[in-house]
C-alpha cells in the first residue's frame, strides 16, 4: 500500500510524497474534506510509506509484512467511543508515546472533530511538545469544529471531491468483483452522478435498492402536481418509515428538484436523471424558480432532522404538502 494507489488527490498525494522521500514528515497532519473522498487511505498509505524499510510501501520488507496483517506496533488508530473522543482516550496516547523514543510511532485519529473540549485540550498539550519520532494524522470532514490552536499546530491537508469518473472506476471494480450484470452500466453512471465525488456515498448508493426505488419515488413526485392536498396527505401515510430508504428517499427527491432547478436556468448538462429529461421537462413548467429553491432547501434540512429522530411520517407530510403548493397556482 502506498501513496501511488490513493485515487486522484494529486495535491495531497504530492505533499505527503515529497515529505516521505526527503524524510521531513511533520509531526502533525491534519486530513479534511468531504466523506468517502479516500482521507483514511491516504493517511494508511502515508504510514505505511513512512514506516516501510524501503520508505516506499514495498509490500514486502518485515515493516510491511507486519503493516499488512494489521499487527505493525508503529501505527494506532483512534477514533470516537459512544460519539466522542474523550480524555482517557488521549491519555491513553499520552502513556504510549514512549514508544516513540527509538521508533516512528503514527496515530490515525478519525473524525478528530470529536474530540471533547478536555480531549482536544488534552491533546493540544501533546502537539505542544511532541516526541521526535510522533506523527499525528487527525482525520476530519467537519474541519469547523476542530480547535483552531489544533488545526494551528497541523500541517492542513484538504482532500477534494473526486470526478464522476474515478467514482465510476471504482465502482465498475465493485461491480466486476460481484459479476456484473447486464444494466450495471446504467447503475453505475447514475449512482456515480449521485455520489457527489464520493466513493464512501456511491458505495452505500450502490447497496441500496436504488434503481427499484427511484422509479417508483420519481413516478410520485411527477405526480404530485395533479393531485389534491388529500391525495398528497394520503401518499404521505403510505409512505414508508424505514430511516435509512428514507434518507435515500431524500437524496433522490433532492436530486430531482435540482434537476428541475438546473433546467429552469438552462443547464441541462447538469441533469442527473436524464433519462427522465422528457418528464423533468413537463414538471418544469409547473413550478416557479423560488418553489424549487424553498423545496431544495427544505429537503436539505429534513436530511439533517433525520439524523436527529425526527418523525418521519410528519416529515415526509410536511415535505410532500409543500411539493404540492409549490406548482403554479
Ligand atoms: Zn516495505
Amino acid at each position: 500500500m502506498h501513496l501511488g494507489e490513493v485515487i486522484e488527490q494529486r495535491v495531497a498525494v504530492r505533499t505527503l510524497q515529497r515529505a516521505a522521500a526527503a524524510g521531513t514528515v511533520a509531526h502533525a497532519y491534519l486530513f479534511h474534506g468531504d466523506r468517502g473522498v479516500g482521507k483514511k487511505t491516504t493517511a494508511m498509505s502515508f504510514a505505511h510509506q513512512i514506516l516501510c524499510r524501503n520508505r516506499t510501501g514495498c509490500g514486502s520488507c518485515p515493516e510491511c509484512l507486519k503493516l499488512s496483517r494489521g499487527n505493525h506496533p508503529g501505527l494506532r488508530a483512534l477514533e470516537p467511543e459512544d460519539g466522542t473522543i474523550k480524555i482517557e482516550q488521549i491519555r491513553s496516547v499520552q502513556s504510549q508515546v514512549q514508544y516513540a523514543q527509538e521508533h516512528h510511532l503514527i496515530w490515525i485519529i478519525d473524525d478528530a472533530h470529536r474530540m471533547t473540549p478536555e480531549a482536544a485540550n488534552s491533546f493540544l498539550k501533546l502537539l505542544e511538545e511532541p516526541p521526535a519520532y510522533i506523527v499525528f494524522i487527525l482525520v476530519t470532514d467537519h474541519l469547523e469544529q476542530v480547535l483552531p490552536t489544533i488545526r494551528s499546530r497541523c500541517q492542513v491537508i484538504a482532500f477534494t471531491r473526486l470526478s464522476d469518473a474515478a467514482v465510476a472506476e471504482a465502482l465498475r471494480a465493485k461491480a466486476a468483483n460481484g459479476g456484473s450484470t447486464q444494466d450495471d452500466g446504467q447503475k453505475i453512471e447514475l449512482v456515480a452522478k449521485m455520489a457527489q465525488g464520493s466513493i464512501g456515498r456511491a458505495l452505500e448508493l450502490w447497496e441500496s435498492p436504488l434503481v427499484d426505488r427511484r422509479r417508483w419515488v420519481l413516478e410520485q413526485l411527477i405526480n404530485i402536481p395533479d393531485m389534491d392536498l388529500y391525495e398528497v396527505l394520503g401518499l404521505s401515510h403510505r409512505w414508508e418509515e424505514d430511516r435509512s430508504l428514507v434518507a435515500l428517499d431524500l437524496t433522490l427527491i433532492l436530486q430531482w428538484y435540482r434537476d428541475l432547478w438546473c433546467l429552469k436556468e438552462g443547464l441541462e448538462r447538469q441533469v442527473v436523471n436524464m433519462d427522465y429529461l422528457h418528464e423533468l421537462s413537463e414538471s418544469c413548467k409547473k413550478y416557479p424558480k423560488s418553489s424549487l429553491e424553498q423545496i431544495t432547501k427544505t429537503i436539505i434540512d429534513l436530511h439533517g432532522q433525520l439524523e436527529r429522530n425526527a418523525r418521519i411520517r410528519f416529515m415526509m407530510a410536511n415535505l410532500l404538502v409543500q411539493i404540492r403548493k409549490g406548482v403554479f397556482a
